[in-house]
């Protein structure tokens, strides 16, 4: 038999998310972020499930990769084009891109292109990452609009930095910078991610963004995916591989960060860094053993991870184990490795096998 570790993909989940989008932000139209192989879920994969009015990347190799998969949908590319020469792909493939630098205006300004392409104006409304300074908006605007190489109905868009908390005034503020920046303006407005989605409705607007919430993770630092009716899309698993008894004071795994505290069971499970189980992961952060949950003890190893068995007595060696997803939301693994859900989903290495669930029976 060979080795069991991989990580199911329920797409009936992700078609259940975007619902959840939908019945959050009523209405307004929704920009699927699918960017880094769509949050690990693989890029193609989850275009094809979902029917979103448009999807964002960070850059144009995904949204080629998109087009050359007979995705015919709107496609953002989130950080716009990196240099000149990308912009007549732009304008052949009818991708739309942010502008989020004076320079990147210039470069418009510049080109000659077959057809105009659609531009979102970024703003920097307290991120402090990308975006134009809110004071400049209108005259750049105003530039764009007269340019031909820019379709006349530009968007305005920006990015909320601190909406995972929902009891943060910096949002507000956010929204504010937002509105001043752009009042009086024409043109659609997109500023919410997922935490703006669920957690606050003022800032829909046109377009809602939505990324984590459609693979089934809670934006929140403190709530899970339940909580929220989101279903996790990705389920990582694998099996018992061994089980050992060891006595009390053995030392279990790597530096023998774990010591045996009396006369025990130990098993092994077919999962590690190198399948992209946090290196981190501390002695204490749950598992899934046959449906119930056992901890991880020791150090993470590249291909193995080790289980104290205790309160398995009925472990065998072939037993289910499952690390994130189904039954066992992947904020609680995060908060456990101290990182995010989004790392996570991200970082499934290339060799876990993907076990593909379609939507048809939704
Ligand atoms: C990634 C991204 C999103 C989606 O964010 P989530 O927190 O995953 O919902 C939205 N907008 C921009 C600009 C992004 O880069």
């Amino acid at each position: 038999m060979s080795r069991a570790t991989t990580v199911r993909l329920d797409l009936g989940a992700l078609v259940h998310n975007l619902r959840r989008v939908r019945a959050a932000a009523p209405g307004r139209r929704v920009a699927a972020a699918v960017k880094a192989e769509g949050y690990g879920h693989g890029l193609v994969r989850v275009a094809r499930t979902l029917d979103a009015d448009a999807f964002a990347v960070a850059g144009i190799e995904e949204a080629l990769t998109l087009r050359e998969a007979g995705v015919a949908r709107p496609i953002v590319l989130l950080e716009g084009v990196f240099e000149a020469a990308e912009l007549p792909l732009c304008a052949r493939h009818g991708l739309e891109i942010a502008v989020h630098h004076p320079e990147q205006g210039r470069m418009l300004e510049m080109a000659r292109l077959e057809q105009p392409v659609r531009v979102w104006l970024k703003v920097d409304t307290g991120m402090h990452r990308l975006g134009l300074e809110p004071e400049t908006v209108p005259t750049l605007f105003q530039r764009l609009r007269d340019c031909p190489s820019a379709r006349t109905d530009l968007g305005l868009m920006s990015h909320l930095a601190r909406a995972d908390e929902r009891d943060c005034d910096y949002t507000h503020r956010q929204l504010r910078k937002f509105e001043t920046a752009t009042a009086g303006l024409p043109g659609e407005r997109s500023l919410a991610n997922s935490a703006g989605i669920l957690g606050w409705p003022q800032t829909h607007f046109d377009w809602v963004r939505p990324g984590i919430m459609l693979y089934g993770a809670s934006p929140f630092v403190n709530s899970l995916a339940p909580d929220e009716d989101l279903r996790p899309v990705m389920t990582l698993r694998t099996q018992l591989i061994s089980i050992k008894r060891l006595r009390r004071g053995e030392p279990v795994g790597y530096g023998g960060t774990w010591v045996c505290p009396e006369d025990m069971a130990v098993g092994v499970a077919a999962v590690g860094y190198g399948d992209g189980y946090p290196r981190h992961a501390p002695s204490g952060t749950p598992v899934l053993l046959n449906g119930r949950e056992a901890a991880l003890i020791g150090r993470v190893s590249m291909d193995m991870i080790t289980l104290d068995l205790r309160r398995h007595p009925e472990a065998r060696i072939g037993d289910p184990v499952v690390l994130w997803g189904e039954g066992l939301p992947v904020e609680r693994i995060a908060q456990a490795a101290g990182t995010i859900p989004y790392t996570l989903l991200c970082g499934v290495t290339a060799r876990v096998k993907r076990d593909v669930v379609p939507a048809d029976g939704e």
